[in-house]
């Protein structure tokens, strides 16, 4: 990211930030998916933009404290969509759909150096759909660390 964030590949690993995060943590269009949110959501992180993550977290679990400490430096070094524990639940999807085209998980794994340390990230997010501003929209709920 040495370029214009606007120019360049967009941190969550997708296309050019513009046509890819960009519009959603601009407000220009709202994710459409739990992944875009997640995706975003990422971006976001790397690009410390605090409101968009605030607006993005559901207001049950939202946290009160600021998200990102003034001496910290984590630098983000990549995002890995799992795709493979979505595509299981979705194929045990319940009979009730109205209520499980509502949520979503979606798992990750971020990697991240903070002082020079390399850390990984793998955490199962969980996603609701909720009437918000704007309309229908995804709120990241919590997660839980598979290992
Ligand atoms: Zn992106």
């Amino acid at each position: 990211m040495s370029t214009s964030p606007k120019t360049a590949a967009c941190p969550c690993g997708g296309a050019a930030y513009a046509v890819c995060c960009g519009p959603y943590i601009t407000g220009a269009a709202l994710p459409p998916t739990a992944e875009t949110l997640m995706r975003s959501r990422y971006t976001a992180f790397t690009l410390r933009d605090e409101a968009y993550l605030r607006a993005t977290w559901h207001a049950s679990t939202r946290p009160s404290e600021p998200l990102f400490a003034e001496e910290e430096k984590v630098h983000w070094l990549g995002l890995e969509v799992k795709s493979a524990l979505r595509l299981r639940q979705r194929k045990a999807k319940s009979a009730d759909q109205t209520e499980e085209i509502n949520r979503d998980t979606v798992e990750f794994v971020a990697r991240y150096k903070v002082s020079g340390r390399a850390h990984r990230l793998h955490e199962v997010s969980r996603f609701v759909r909720e009437q918000g501003e704007g309309g229908l929209r995804w709120f990241y709920l919590d997660g839980s660390f598979p290992e």
